[in-house]
C-alpha cells in the first residue's frame, strides 16, 4: 500500500517544490494566503532554504490565534517575625495578564511577519507582605494600514476558566481540610455568585465588532483581548470568624480569539492588466518621469502601491496606484497567482487597465479582464484604458478597435509607449489623475 502512494508523494513534493506560492492556513475554501516563494525555485533547493533567503515574502491574509495573559494567582501567606510564630494573612493578589492590541502604523507592507500564535504573558503570582504581583505585559500588534480584522468565521471570544465557584488556590496540603469546613463551603457558594457576575462582565467587555475593525489610518493601539483580571489573596478572607484563610483565588483565564487578518492596500488607483501587458514597464516610465516619487519594486509577484506626484517640481498634489500581480484568464478559478490579490483594488476609487496592442485582439484581452474582476469590483469605479507597446507596427487598427469598444462604455483610453518614454507619459500622468479623482474629472 504504502509503495504504491510513494511515486505519488514525490511528484507531489516536486510540485510544491515549484509552486510553493499558496499556503493553506485553515480548509476554508476562501481562507488563502499569499507567501510568495516563487518563482521557480531550483531543483536542487528545498522550498525551506528558498523561503530563508526570500526576504519578500508577501501575505495578505493570515489566520492568527491569539490570547491575552491570565490573571496571577492570589498568594496564601501569614505575617510571621520573631513575635509571631503565625500572624495575621498577608497574601497579595495576582497581577491582571496582558492585553492584546493592534495598532496600524505606516511604512510596514506585508502581513509576513505576524506570528500565527501570539500568548501574552500571564500576570504573576501575589506575593507575603500583601505584595500584589506584577502585571503581564502587553502585547500590541502592529500591522499595516489598511489591514481589516474580523473573527474567523464560526469562530467566538472565549475564556478558559475554571466552573463557578471553583478556581481556589489552597495551601499546600490543606485542601482537604478547607473543603471540610462550613465557612468554607459557604464562600464557595458566594465565589460561585461572584463569578457568574464576573462572567457576565466579561461577556460584555470581550465582545468584538461583528464587522470587524478597519484600519484605514495609523492610530493608537487599540485593544482586542484584555487579560484575566488577577486573583485574590489570601488577606481578603481574613474575617472575624476566620482568623486564618489558608486559601486564595486563583486569577481569571486569558480571552482566545481566532482572527482573519487581512490586508487591503490603500490607492486611489488600482492597475489592472495580463502578464505581459506592459505594465511595469510603465511604471518605471512614469517614476522616471516623476524620479522625486514612486518607489516601486519592479515585480509582478507581489503588490506595491506607489506615490505619483502631479507636478515634477513639487509633491504637493499626488495620487498613489496599487501594481498587482497580473491576472490571466481563469484567475477567478485560482489559476495563475488567482484573484485573491484583486482584494487590493477593491477599494481603489479608479481602475486602469493596461492592455498590450502586440495582442491580437486587445478587445477581447480587455473583456477577459473585465470578466476576471467582475462587475461588482469595478461597480462605480472611474476607468481608464492604456494601450501600450503602441510604437509596434501595425497597432493602429488594434487601437482603434479598443478605443470603440472602450467609449461606447464610456471610458477613457489612451494609447502609449512606454519604451520610447514619449509626451505621452505626461497626459497619461494627467488622465491618470482625473481618474484617482486628484484633478477635477473632464468629462468626455
Ligand atoms: P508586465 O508583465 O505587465 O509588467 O509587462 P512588462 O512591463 O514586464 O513588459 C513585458 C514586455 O513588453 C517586455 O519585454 C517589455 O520590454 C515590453 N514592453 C513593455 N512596454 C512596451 C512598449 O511600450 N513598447 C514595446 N515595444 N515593448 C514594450
Ligand atoms: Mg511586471
Amino acid at each position: 500500500m504504502f509503495k504504491q502512494c510513494r511515486p505519488t508523494v514525490c511528484l507531489f513534493r516536486q510540485v510544491l517544490r515549484t509552486h510553493l506560492h499558496q499556503i493553506r492556513y485553515i480548509s476554508d475554501e476562501e481562507l488563502y494566503s499569499h507567501n510568495i516563494v516563487l518563482d521557480t525555485i531550483p531543483r536542487n533547493q528545498t522550498p525551506y532554504k528558498h523561503r530563508k533567503k526570500a526576504d519578500s515574502n508577501f501575505t495578505d491574509l493570515m489566520v492568527v490565534k491569539l490570547t491575552s495573559g491570565d490573571g496571577g494567582n492570589g498568594s496564601v501567606s501569614f505575617f510571621r517575625d520573631a513575635g509571631h510564630a503565625k500572624g495575621p494573612p498577608d497574601g497579595g493578589d495576582g497581577g491582571d495578564g496582558g492585553n492584546i492590541y493592534v495598532q496600524a502604523v505606516e511604512g510596514e507592507t506585508s502581513l509576513h511577519k505576524l506570528r500565527k500564535r501570539i500568548i501574552a504573558e500571564s500576570g504573576r503570582a501575589g506575593q507575603k507582605d500583601q505584595m500584589n504581583g506584577r502585571n503581564g505585559m502587553d502585547v500590541i500588534i502592529k500591522v499595516p494600514v489598511g489591514t481589516n480584522i474580523t473573527l474567523a468565521p464560526g469562530c467566538e471570544l472565549e475564556r478558559d476558566n475554571a466552573p463557578f465557584g471553583e478556581g481556589w488556590v489552597h495551601m499546600s496540603g490543606f485542601r482537604e481540610y478547607n473543603m471540610e469546613r462550613d465557612f468554607f463551603l459557604d464562600l464557595k457558594k458566594r465565589k460561585s455568585l461572584d463569578d457568574k457576575a464576573q462572567d457576565r462582565t466579561e461577556r460584555i467587555q470581550d465582545s468584538f465588532p461583528p464587522d470587524g475593525i478597519d484600519l484605514t489610518r495609523p492610530g493608537p493601539p487599540i485593544l482586542l483581548l484584555k487579560g484575566g483580571r488577577g486573583g485574590l489573596g489570601n488577606r481578603h478572607f481574613h474575617t472575624a470568624d476566620v482568623r486564618n484563610p489558608r486559601f486564595a483565588t486563583v486569577g481569571r483565564a486569558g480571552l482566545t480569539g481566532v482572527f482573519r487578518v487581512e490586508l487591503k492596500l490603500l490607492a486611489d488607483l488600482g492597475l489592472v492588466g495580463l502578464p505581459n501587458a506592459g505594465k511595469s514597464t510603465l511604471l518605471r516610465a512614469i517614476s522616471n518621469a516623476r524620479p522625486r516619487v514612486g518607489h516601486w519594486a519592479f515585480t509582478t509577484m507581489t503588490p506595491t502601491v506607489g506615490t505619483i506626484s502631479l507636478d515634477v517640481a513639487s509633491s504637493d498634489r499626488t495620487f498613489t496606484v496599487a501594481d498587482i500581480p497580473g491576472i490571466i484568464a481563469g484567475a477567478g478559478m485560482n489559476r495563475g497567482l488567482g484573484t485573491d490579490f484583486l482584494r487590493h483594488i477593491e477599494r481603489a476609487g479608479g481602475l486602469v487597465f493596461v492592455i498590450g496592442l502586440d495582442g491580437e485582439d486587445p478587445v477581447a484581452d480587455l473583456k477577459t479582464l473585465m470578466n476576471e474582476l467582475g462587475s461588482q469590483r469595478m461597480f462605480g469605479k472611474r476607468v481608464l484604458v492604456v494601450a501600450t507597446k503602441a510604437d509596434l507596427p501595425q497597432t493602429e487598427n488594434r487601437y482603434r478597435a479598443l478605443a470603440e469598444f472602450t467609449i461606447s462604455r464610456g471610458w477613457r483610453t489612451l494609447p502609449v509607449s512606454a519604451i520610447n518614454r514619449n509626451a505621452d507619459v505626461e497626459v497619461l500622468i494627467r488622465m491618470m489623475a482625473e481618474i484617482a479623482d486628484a484633478i477635477p474629472y473632464q468629462a468626455l
